[in-house]
């Protein structure tokens, strides 16, 4: 998901929508929208849908006034499965003592099930199925006099990936779980400040990148300026991975590190670590391009533009059911024939997960007369379920988890397929020694099966890590 918040400008959802918009490859299931007004009060709207289709409308826009304001583009992940109503979109608005309060989350938080529970059986009255629902619950029941307090207490009970941006009437608030796994970072607009999930939608508001929110942080921000907590107990930030090689835009700068260089690394070190003799790189676009033009470097193989896409589709994988996932691949790409015929050719894609993309692709491939596809990953064989906030589906359903790479090579029917090292992608967002096994630097559960937090939840349901 997509998160984002601004403070002290006028017509705050102005702002939100055009952030939201540049989030929109976090989540294009939905959108939501929460301002304040001293005059009007909260007002929100939510609809499902892409930012521009819904917050563009002076009809919609007109009933959001104020000068603070958040908002939130949703995906479902793991946690919140199947659960697309509308009472589930975001952000979440709840009035208890105190005051009202806003909130929108990204991440998924691994012990909903049994907060929800507990809550429930304590009186709580919950409105959606989401897992980020509990957190506005938990500040209700809280016996602390302020909002960011009650934030705090609640955020305590909370275990799993959480970025979080809240609001109420007149603060704006921040704040990453204690291993800063999900992305946040602030920005300075005009006399207000902005939070965001990436550097991009500070780009498209005009927002000055200031820093990122420190993994275990809160901040508390007003038109005054910028407080900052660390309510958690100090932990070794584990930072998802994967948002370098495919969630985050690659004009987003993560960690002080841009995403496109890094993804450029990558494709280099997949070059080093699997070459393979072809005449064409090709990316499988988007989301492989940049790792496409790092192994056309590397490797000195011409880079060319062998799959073209069609820019009015969205991320296929974010629709949620197998039927039109598999449809997806053909509306969206389309092999380049001309380009193709009789080559040898390597596909570049970020990743492998159900596999769906690379076998249609392949299949076009050689219909379009390929003489040889090779297919290189620029992520490890994703072989364990993400409980923090992406969409990676039941272990059964990944490739890389019934199948060695052998297999799946035989699987796909083409004539190579390699995977960049766990090592080498360390080595491409800047860890030269690659991963440290007794204390690594980000999240890579997906690839090496090793969660940095317990998915007490997923246990629970017989899970076997
Ligand atoms: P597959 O078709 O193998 O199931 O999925 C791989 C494709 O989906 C890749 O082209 C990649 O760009 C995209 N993808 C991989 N992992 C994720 C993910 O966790 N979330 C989303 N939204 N897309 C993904
Ligand atoms: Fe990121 Fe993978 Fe960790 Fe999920 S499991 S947070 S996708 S690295
Ligand atoms: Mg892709």
């Amino acid at each position: 998901c997509g998160i984002f918040g601004v403070v002290g400008v006028a017509d705050a959802a102005n702002f939100v929508a055009l952030g939201l918009h540049a989030l929109q490859h976090r989540g294009q299931e939905a959108g939501g929208i929460v301002v304040h007004d001293s005059d009007a009060g909260f007002n929100s709207a939510r609809r499902f849908g892409y930012v521009r289709d819904n917050f563009t409308s002076h009809k919609v826009m007109e009933t959001l006034p104020g000068p603070i304001g958040i908002g939130h583009v949703r995906y479902s992940t793991a946690g919140t499965k199947g659960a697309t109503a509308i009472r589930d979109v975001q952000p979440f608005f709840g009035e208890f003592a105190m005051g009202g309060a806003a909130i929108a989350h990204n991440g998924n938080i691994t012990n909903a099930d049994s907060l929800r529970k507990e809550l429930i059986e304590r009186g709580s009255i919950f409105q959606s199925s989401s897992d980020s629902e509990c957190i506005i619950h938990l500040m209700a029941r809280s016996m602390q006099r302020n909002i960011p307090d009650r934030m705090e207490d609640a955020l305590r009970r909370v275990e799993g990936a959480f970025s979080v941006v809240a609001m109420t009437r007149t603060k704006l608030i921040g704040v990453r779980d204690p291993l800063g796994v999900r992305p946040l970072v602030l920005g300075k607009l005009g006399d207000g400040y902005a939070l965001s999930s990436e550097t991009c939608a500070l780009d498209i508001v005009g927002a000055e990148f200031v820093r990122e929110i420190k993994p275990g942080e809160m901040v508390v921000i007003t038109e005054k300026g910028v407080e900052s907590h660390f309510p958690f107990r100090p932990a070794k930030s584990r930072f998802c991975i994967f948002e370098h090689v495919y969630f985050s835009r690659p004009d987003s700068i993560l960690g002080g590190r841009s995403v496109y260089e890094t993804r450029e690394n990558i494709g280099r070190e997949l070059a080093k670590e699997n070459p393979v003799e072809a005449d064409l790189v090709c990316p499988v676009p988007d989301s492989g391009t940049p790792a496409a033009i790092g192994y056309s470097l590397e490797s000195g193989i011409p880079y060319a533009m062998g799959i073209i896409r069609n820019q009015y589709m969205g991320r296929t994988f974010i629709e949620p059911t197998e039927q039109i996932r598999n449809m997806g691949v053909r509306l969206k790409l389309n092999v380049n024939r001309a380009l193709i015929r009789g080559k040898r050719v390597i596909l570049v894609d970020d990743s492998v997960v159900r596999g769906t993309t690379s076998r249609k692709i392949k299949e076009m491939i050689l219909d379009a007369g390929a003489a040889e596809v090779h297919f290189r990953i620029a992520s490890p064989p994703t072989a364990w379920p993400c409980f923090y906030g992406v969409d990676t589906p039941q272990r059964e359903k990944l490739l890389a988890a019934t199948m060695s790479e052998d297999e799946m090579r035989d699987h796909l029917g083409v004539d190579s397929l390699k995977f960049i090292s766990l090592d080498g992608l360390y080595r491409a967002v800047g860890e030269a020694k690659g991963r440290d096994p007794s204390a690594p630097a980000y999240c890579d559960a997906c690839f090496s099966g090793e969660y940095p937090v317990e998915p007490a939840d997923m246990l629970d349901k017989g899970f076997k890590m």
